[in-house]
């Protein structure tokens, strides 16, 4: 029997995605809530998990070519898919080889950032700690200059290696053009660039028990703070304003020397801890997650971040940046 044909209505460059990528390899109409910590988002036309960066690096030209609409993601831990998917192909990156050493430590960018830690500690080399317990993969990281504790992973970046523009290029650490929890790659969204690896520069010479002692606290004080069911992280930028923090009773000293405003701070004393659309919730815990509760769509939670946003901005005149990237056919 001939395969099905596609319907006449699908858009040439459907049928051109089974000849770049492997069938065996390619999933159709993939739930995104599968693979988003949201668990929120409709099916992906079609599915690819990447495994080899080889592989990937020789694809991503092919389908630039081919004019295929395609969305690279990570662990899906900073995303919000909409309900209706993604009308393309979404690539996984599930590439995972690391090199720790001296003076660079290489990772492929689909490994996670707390495995990139523990392989990087095990071999005395410090510098992430503060990566422990972000649930995403290096990609991730690097696109929206992942940080915690005063720790970012963009002044550790020596080399990245991306598909930009059509070819697979190095580039020096200040093409990403890292800012507080952004880079270049967050201007256009959904990115058509994919970094496809880096090299880090670790300290090397350290202690394997100390660096993991390290971490250990950073991880005790992520899990006090954090809420316990599925969210994105933060669902909104902190805010840097020395007026505003100036102007704001209750603020820690500390933060209003730095100008430093957290979104969390605005949406508890907004009054929005608690509040809900339909499934999706303001965390008791930490005004800035925005969790489900069990039954959420994308669109209550574009609805309660919206309510938020408006709130927030009667209030203290700011509009709050979402870090949380809304992709997918919205
Ligand atoms: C419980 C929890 C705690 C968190 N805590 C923190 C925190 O402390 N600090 C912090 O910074 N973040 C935090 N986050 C947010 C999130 O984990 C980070 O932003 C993480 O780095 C995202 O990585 P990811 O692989 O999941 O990216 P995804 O969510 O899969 O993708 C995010 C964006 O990056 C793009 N992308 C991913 N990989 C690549 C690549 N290789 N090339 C090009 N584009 C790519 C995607 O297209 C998408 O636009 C937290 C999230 C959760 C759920």
């Amino acid at each position: 029997m001939p395969p099905e044909p596609y319907p006449a209505t699908d858009p040439f460059w459907l049928h051109q995605i089974p000849e770049i990528i492997p069938a065996a390899e390619l999933r159709e109409n993939e739930p995104m809530a599968r693979h988003t910590t949201l668990r929120v988002g409709g099916p992906a036309r079609f599915f690819w998990p990447a495994r080899d960066v080889d592989s990937l690096a020789r694809a991503l030209p092919r389908l630039w070519e081919a004019n295929v609409p395609y969305l690279l993601i990570g662990h899906g831990s900073n995303l919000l898919m909409a309900d209706s998917g993604f009308r393309g192909l979404v690539i996984q990156n599930r590439c995972k080889t690391v090199r720790v050493g001296d003076p660079v430590t290489y990772s492929d960018c689909g490994v996670s950032f707390g495995s990139l830690f523990l392989q990087a500690a095990r071999g005395g080399y410090s510098g992430l700690e503060w990566a422990i317990g972000i649930p995403g993969t290096v990609g991730g990281a690097l696109v929206s200059n992942a940080g915690a504790y005063r720790g970012n992973i963009g002044p550790l970046v020596r080399r990245v290696r991306a598909f930009h523009d059509g070819i697979v290029e190095n580039y020096g650490p200040e093409w990403m053009g890292f800012e507080y929890r952004d880079s270049r790659l967050r201007r256009e969204i959904p990115p058509r660039t994919v970094v496809l690896d880096v090299d880090l520069a670790l300290t090397g010479g350290g202690d394997h028990d100390e660096i993991l002692a390290r971490a250990k606290r950073y991880q005790a004080e992520r899990r006090a703070k954090q809420p316990l069911e599925p969210s994105a992280g933060s669902f909104f930028k902190n805010v840097n304003d020395r007026d505003l923090a100036a102007s704001l009773d209750g603020l820690p000293e500390p933060l209003k020397a730095a100008g430093v405003v957290p979104a969390g701070f605005l949406n508890m004393e907004a009054g929005c801890k608690g509040w809900r659309e339909g499934g999706a919730g303001v965390a008791d815990k930490h005004a800035n997650f925005l969790v489900n509760l069990g039954d959420a769509t994308a669109t209550d939670f574009r609805r309660l971040a919206d309510r938020v946003k408006t709130e927030v901005q009667g209030r203290f005149g700011v509009l709050l940046e979402e870090e949380v990237l809304s992709v997918g056919d919205w």
